[in-house]
């Protein structure tokens, strides 16, 4: 059987001709020459022109999508011709730049289709197999196990570490060449039987197919992990990649695909919870683990409806005159049977969830209504800030300038009285998003603080770009403070100095002991935080205090009050 031979077109996103093969030609007898520059909807038939365009627009919204549809275009001599096409955005791929159609003659449908249909089968960046024949070849390998006895086999769940970021710093292009780089390293590496598919952006599954034991699946895994132990040279950078594996290892007990790639991933979570470029092998505890995981992740969704959720206040304290300057709101989860809970333990999992961003507004909500209440009296002159915490994916998801805006005005709290904290990993996520937020808030008159400095990945080249007016020494610094060489004061004297060159105030946080305390007096550093100075207390005992306090500038007692802030 003889066919029209395939025929490429490349538009722009208004369907302007950039290029046409020339085979085009001889289905349409309009030469490439005659037909650059001019818009191809001059030549689709009226009927057809509708949902044409409809495609277009809607591939521009989702440019993973790779429609096929049926057109009729008009031939040179009059005639109609019917095609068909796959088309796919190449906006971005720097070979391409422009809508690709990959057009043939209806006639030929039946090949056609089988073709086009690869191509849907395969992922277009890698070229390798698409999710659903990699499925296809896991159901077979769990069939196999079941049915041959020495027949053994695995599968691995690959995840490149903190690829978003490497992915951001580059560029979308240079991401997708990295992302082409990994697979074809990837792909050197396995042997012939094996079979791969990218799950995600930068997730993939690899079938090993007729392994031996457990230790040599592990074997392979770590070899795999030590193909990135070189830099891969991209767009004239070289990028250090390391990849997380999750392995789970083939048994008869496995009756779909999927069993089997959910242990993969499991596995592949607890490897990641333990650092970059690990490795973990499934085991049935990690089932259970996932379970009670998932009930907690039940619990905590209800949690907000059931309002289970409680804010402690810790006061930050003037260290020269001793005064109250600020709270910082701290949310805990007051669990049925748990008991309180403390937010390192679920606040990770609402970020993951994208549970954070209601239980974010909740927060806000509640600290802007209570406190605003309690410093209604409080003269505009005396310094007093309610800081709470933010997580960036409030910043990314839902919009959390228009429910800050709302609550600050529905609460009456003035907004420069509020001080919102963010980590420093902020500043390497996404990072015009969230600045043009912060600068928001900033106008917003809105008060920044940067948590934990010190204790992540810092960018000092970042730090200058983002509005922040006050920075929170990280407690690591100050609960070492005057150990050994007391090598931490210098760098607690050294961040201050940082500060001030930035024009920011400073909050040690997590202060201990009257050493920590006299240490960053004598350092000069302004204001301070911690048990040492008060734990942090519920709403009623803060409500006590603001109403026997006889001014809000009289300098609270240390000594005085020693049983009641400290050790409690
Ligand atoms: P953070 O914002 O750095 O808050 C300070 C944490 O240090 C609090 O822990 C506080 O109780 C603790 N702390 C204060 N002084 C001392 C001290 O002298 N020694 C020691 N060892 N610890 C001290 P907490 O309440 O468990 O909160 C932990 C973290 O959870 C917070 O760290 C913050 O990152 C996060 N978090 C708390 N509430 C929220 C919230 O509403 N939203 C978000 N996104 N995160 C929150
Ligand atoms: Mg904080
Ligand atoms: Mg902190």
């Amino acid at each position: 059987m003889c066919y029209d031979p395939d025929m490429i077109m490349i538009t722009d996103d208004r369907g302007k001709i950039l290029f046409v093969s020339s085979s085009f030609e001889s289905i349409s007898g309009f030469s490439p020459e005659e037909l650059y520059g001019r818009n191809a909807d001059e030549f689709i038939h009226a009927e057809d022109l509708g949902q044409c365009r409809k495609i277009l627009k809607e591939l521009i919204h989702k440019p993973s999508d790779m429609p096929l549809f049926e057109f009729r275009v008009r031939h040179k001599e009059k005639q109609w011709v019917r095609l068909e096409a796959w088309v796919a955005d190449f906006r971005r791929n720097p070979a391409v730049k422009g809508i690709m159609l990959h057009i043939r003659n209806v006639a030929d449908r039946k090949e056609s289709q089988s073709r086009l249909r690869r191509h849907a089968f395969f992922d277009v960046l890698t070229e390798l197999p698409g999710k659903k024949i990699f499925l296809d070849r896991v159901s077979q390998a769990v069939e196999r196990m079941r049915r041959i006895k020495d027949y053994r086999y695995a599968l691995l769940f690959l995840d490149l570490d903190r690829f978003r970021i490497v992915s951001e710093g580059l560029g979308h292009i240079a991401g997708d060449e990295a992302i082409r780089i990994v697979a074809s390293l990837l792909s050197a590496f396995l042997g012939k039987s094996d079979t791969m598919c990218r799950l995600e952006r930068d997730e993939f599954l690899i079938l090993l197919d007729a392994v031996g034991d457990e230790e040599s699946v592990v074997r392979i895994a770590k070899d795999i992990q030590g193909l990135f132990s070189e830099p891969i040279h991209v767009d004239g950078c070289d990028i250090f990649i390391s990849a997380s594996i999750g392995i789970a290892y083939g048994s008869p007990e496995y009756r779909a695909a999927y069993q089997i790639v959910r242990d993969a991933e499991t596995a592949l979570c607890r490897a990641k919870t333990e650092g970059k470029g690990n490795y973990r092998v499934f085991d049935s505890k990690m089932q259970e683990q996932a379970v009670k995981r998932l009930t907690f992740e039940t619990d905590l969704r209800n949690a907000l409806n059931r309002k289970e959720f409680v804010l402690h206040y810790q006061p930050v304290i003037d260290l020269e005159s001793n005064c109250l300057v600020g709270l910082e709101a701290l949310v805990r989860w007051r669990h049925p049977r748990k008991g309180l809970i403390p937010p390192m333990e679920f606040i990770p999992l609402a970020e993951e969830t994208g549970l954070i961003v209601p239980l974010g507004i909740w927060v806000l909500e509640e600290a802007c209504f209570r406190i605003a209440e309690y410093i209604r009296n409080l003269p505009p002159d005396i310094p007093f800030s309610l800081c709470v915490n933010i997580s960036v994916r409030q910043f990314l998801q839902g919009d959390l300038i228009a429910e800050i805006r709302r609550i600050t005005k529905e609460s009456g709290i003035n907004p420069a009285r509020l001080k919102l904290e963010v980590t420093e990993s902020i500043m390497m996520d996404n990072t015009r998003t969230i600045l043009s937020a912060l600068e928001n808030l900033k106008n917003m008159g809105i008060c920044l603080a940067i948590d934990d400095f010190g204790s992540g990945y810092s960018s000092l080249s970042y730090l200058h770009q983002f509005p922040f007016d006050t920075l929170k020494i990280d407690r690591s610094f100050v609960s070492q403070m005057g150990m050994a060489d007391d090598k931490n004061s210098k760098i607690i004297q050294t961040i201050m100095l940082l500060a001030s060159h930035l024009k920011m105030d400073v909050i040690a946080e997590g202060i201990e002991t009257r050493f920590q305390i006299e240490r960053l007096k004598a350092l000069k550093c302004p204001c301070g935080q911690g048990f040492y100075l008060s734990r942090p207390m519920e709403a009623e005992e803060i409500r006590q205090f603001f109403s026997s306090q006889k001014a809000f500038s009289d300098p609270i007692d240390f000594n005085e009050k020693a049983d009641c802030i400290r050790g409690q």
